[in-house]
């Protein structure tokens, strides 16, 4: 496996101690192993470079302090920017004042949208809320049955086109399922989009319409955090398509390092609010910042 940051550190330091700061030369050494530790994290390259710079000023006007040695000073630093880029502390759901609450989940094909709506679902209900599933990925043959099944393990009610009324037209199911809720007093509203296994217009197309049929108080965009590298273009995909208010990150409980979410946080700003850990219902927590830096540092 990779060297920790901690570790490269150490070696670079092993000459440093007892110096009162940390000299230019220092800090290059310094900058290149943190340049390495993240991207091999899959952080994305403009996401590295402007990391690096902030973190060589924070370095380069630091004492070294006397309780901790130099490579444990730096990596206080690291861990102090990465905690606030990934948003500082953890970030709660928006609801409407006048329920229900919508949210829409964006993502590609793949990436979990369908099982992330039955572990949210019952998320919600054990906060007191009664949510209502909504099947709107009418593009997987398998989709609508998989939300009914992932519904009937969370104990949440799941709407979705009755054959032959709406069959094929995600907007109207949406909106169907808006006054179904509003009927049948539930207070919040999940809605599962389709999604694709790339970037493709029509599916951009397709959430917006949902969206503006809608009005959405959250749209979570999720991803896959295996997904490395091209986190940055899906993520500014969807938000150029379709916009997200937060992002929820999947199969976290697989070696990813991680660096999907400080790319995503960084590019797009948009808080991550979740974290999906493996193919269960419980396997689902708020997204806590320092765990994933902690994560991201190895
Ligand atoms: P969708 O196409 O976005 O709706 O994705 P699905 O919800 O159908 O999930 C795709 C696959 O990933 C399924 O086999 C899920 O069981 C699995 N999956 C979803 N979330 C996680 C996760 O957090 N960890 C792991 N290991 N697998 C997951």
């Amino acid at each position: 496996m990779f060297d920790t940051l901690s570790s490269r550190l150490d070696k670079v330091f092993t000459s440093l101690r007892g110096r009162g700061r940390l000299t230019d030369a220092d800090i290059d050494a310094t900058a290149r192993e943190i340049r390495v530790a993240l991207l091999e994290a899959d952080v994305a390259l403009p996401v590295v470079r402007g990391f690096v710079a902030a973190i060589r000023e924070r370095a380069r006007g630091a004492e070294v302090s006397t309780s901790l040695n130099p490579a444990q000073q730096v990596i206080k630093i690291v861990n102090e920017e990465l905690v606030a880029i990934l948003g500082g502390g953890t970030t709660t759901l928006r609801f409407a004042k006048t329920p229900p609450t919508v949210i829409l989940l964006a993502g590609l094909q793949g990436t979990g949208k369908t099982t992330l709506a039955g572990k949210l679902g019952r998320w919600l209900r054990a906060q007191g809320h009664t949510p209502l599933l909504v099947a709107a990925d009418l593009q997987r043959p398998n989709a609508v049955n998989q939300l009914q099944v992932v519904g009937q393990r969370a104990g949440v009610e799941v709407f979705a086109p009755e054959p032959g009324n709406g069959v094929g037209d995600p907007v109207r199911v949406a909106r169907d399922a808006l006054a179904h809720a509003r009927r049948h007093v539930f207070d919040v509203v999940v809605v599962d989009t389709a999604g694709r296994l790339g970037v493709d217009e029509e599916l951009m197309r397709q959430a917006a319409d949902i969206r503006d049929a809608v009005s959405p108080d959250e749209i979570l965009f999720v991803l896959d955090a295996m997904i490395g590298q091209d986190a940055v273009s899906t993520a500014q995909a969807f938000a150029d398509g379709v916009g997200f208010t937060g992002v929820v990150l999947t199969k976290l409980d697989g070696d990813a390092r991680g660096g999907a979410a400080l790319s995503v946080a960084r590019v797009t700003g948009a808080p991550i609010m979740f974290a999906s850990t493996g193919e269960t219902l419980d396997d689902f927590d708020v997204f806590h910042p320092e765990r994933m830096a902690s994560r991201i540092l190895g």
